[in-house]
């Protein structure tokens, strides 16, 4: 099998009948990228930047910053490379950063920090936008929204780093830049119930399934002690997978997810069912997926899908859906 799929990886990621969906990177250090270039991913879906400010000692400068987002950039020059702002808090600290809370999942976490402190947000953006000149293919990505005012107050902010630097560049380059496009991660609840809102705001959603998941269970994505009934295969959380598709299709918003689910064959097989665009994973990951995406009819995904969609927990899902899997060759 090992073999199988290797064969597949360079090939599009489309079904014996015809429904494509495209496979994007996750990533987060720019080492190892002449590896991720070779895995048949068409861009990358989430690069995680906060993963490079926890090996400092202090925040990058704008420079700094500049010269890592450019590294990322340029291994994909004709693919979007969506990177996501500095999401911080929860789980993930930086040494210099220190936040000291009771309930840090339910507190000063990714966009809520950015905004308080908009000249780390700001500089950032700049960053981004700076190398992003010579193939002008970022967009950028907002983490852990929970409100349209969150939204609007990150796009304002863009907008004038935006303005900013493009009059710079404008006057020392003469180069023409357009604003990168915008989406946000659907990762906290109440976002599902705003999307009509937020669809006129913003260019796309990427669904963060492992932190939805953990908000819409009440159950911390890190605590072994109830890792047993953390599931994105729980009824409740592929029923809300389910709604965010429809309403993104109903908004014409594409539609992408990004966390752990998307990597798993179970959890690519429904996502392909309920319409996902896109789908972004680490990279040894690609091939599998794309092997299972062209050895499944879209018409027997939709199938399986409705079936899972009557079963009323998490084990029930994860044992049909094995069965299904091994069905196919
Ligand atoms: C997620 O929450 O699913 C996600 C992709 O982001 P992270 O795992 O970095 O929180
Ligand atoms: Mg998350």
């Amino acid at each position: 099998l090992a073999d199988k799929v290797k064969q597949v990886q360079l090939l599009p990621a489309i079904t014996p009948d015809g429904k494509e969906i495209e496979l994007l990177l996750n990533a987060g250090l720019s080492s190892g990228f002449e590896h991720s270039k070779n895995s048949g991913a068409a861009g990358i879906g989430l690069y995680r930047t906060e993963i490079p400010f926890m090996s400092k000692s202090c925040f990058p400068s704008e420079l700094e910053q500049t010269v890592l987002y450019r590294q990322v950039l340029e291994a994909f020059p004709q693919q979007p490379v969506t990177m996501r702002t500095l999401d911080v808090g929860g789980d993930k600290s930086l040494p210099y950063f220190p936040i000291h809370e009771e309930n840090p999942f339910l507190g000063w976490r990714g966009i809520r920090i950015t905004l308080d402190h908009p000249e780390i947000f700001l500089l950032q953006i700049r960053a981004m936008i700076r190398a992003s000149v010579a193939y002008q293919n970022l967009e950028i990505m907002l983490p852990m929204i929970s409100s349209v005012a969150e939204v609007d107050e990150a796009i304002r902010l863009i907008n004038q780093a935006y303005f900013e630097l493009s009059s710079e560049l404008a006057t020392d380059q003469n180069t023409v830049l357009a604003r990168p496009r915008i989406g946000i991660m659907i990762e906290v609840p109440s976002v599902i119930f705003q999307l009509e809102e937020l669809a006129k705001k913003v260019d796309f959603f990427s669904v963060g399934s492992n932190d939805l998941t953990q908000y819409l269970l009440a159950v911390d994505r890190n605590n072994s002690r109830v890792a047993s009934i953390y599931s994105s295969y729980h009824p409740a959380v592929l029923k809300a997978l389910q709604m965010i598709a429809q309403e993104s299709k109903k908004y014409a918003v594409p539609l992408s997810l990004c966390g752990e689910l998307a990597s798993e064959p179970a959890g690519a097989l429904l996502l392909l069912a309920m319409g996902y665009d896109k789908l972004s994973m680490n990279p040894h990951n690609i091939s599998r997926i794309k092997w299972v995406i062209r050895h499944v009819e879209f018409k027997k995904a939709q199938s399986i899908l409705a079936k899972v969609l009557t079963l009323s927990n998490a084990k029930q899902v994860h044992n049909y859906l094995n069965e299904q899997l091994e069905l196919l060759e």
